[in-house]
């Protein structure tokens, strides 16, 4: 099928996310502006910094754009992305407010600011069948500290904190699937983006 993901452009880690589109063989496009939603089947939030990427989202009229996008189609926000998408940071922050999910910013403090971990993520089966755990980079992350509604959550902590949660077509995860060599999880969201919402078990 026929495939189009946009990458929201306005501040943080873009590129990583484009680059990995074009490595799955889908085609993707900047979106800066409301006009470029147009044509798009799915769209991607990166990592970066929320506050400012919720502030120029404010400044380009697109967060009207962006919800109505989200009504419809697929996204996935990583990281700030995931902030974005959020109904509820516990902060002032302009959000998008279209995922039943509460998180909380740079939830892991000072000392791990950054880290790695494996994750067993089931439904990562479903588009490669036997594959491994799935290693994740986490970067003054956000936790998702909980889920509400129709949310379920995807991945947790060995702890059993949230980092990865999905609602319909609607993804979060904490960590940077872009920055890794692991495909799995653009694979998935192009499925979402294709309609394909899987719900295991
Ligand atoms: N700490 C950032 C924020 O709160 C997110 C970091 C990231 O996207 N890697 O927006």
């Amino acid at each position: 099928m026929y495939m189009k993901i946009g990458v929201l452009a306005l501040q943080g880690d873009f590129a990583e996310h484009m680059a990995m589109l074009r490595r799955i063989g889908v085609q993707s496009a900047e979106v800066r502006l409301p006009d470029h939603l147009q044509d798009l089947d799915g769209l991607i939030i990166p990592g970066g910094e929320s506050t400012t990427i919720g502030k120029l989202a404010v400044a380009y009229d697109l967060i009207e754009p962006l919800r109505q996008f989200a009504a419809q189609k697929a996204i996935w926000g990583t990281c700030a992305g995931a902030i974005f998408l959020s109904k509820d940071a516990r902060r002032p922050q302009p959000l998008l407010e279209v995922m039943d999910i509460t998180v909380e910013r740079n939830a892991f403090g000072r000392q791990v600011d950054s880290f790695e971990v494996d994750l067993e993520i089931p439904e990562l089966q479903v588009v490669q069948p036997g594959s491994g755990p799935y290693h994740a980079v986490f970067i003054r992350a956000p936790l998702i500290e909980s889920v509400q509604k129709d949310t379920r959550v995807l991945a947790a902590l060995p702890d059993g904190r949230i980092v990865a949660a999905q609602q319909g077509r609607l993804l979060a995860t904490s960590f940077h699937p872009e920055l890794t060599q692991d495909d799995r999880f653009h694979r998935y969201f192009v499925r979402l983006a294709e309609g394909k919402v899987t719900t295991l078990g």
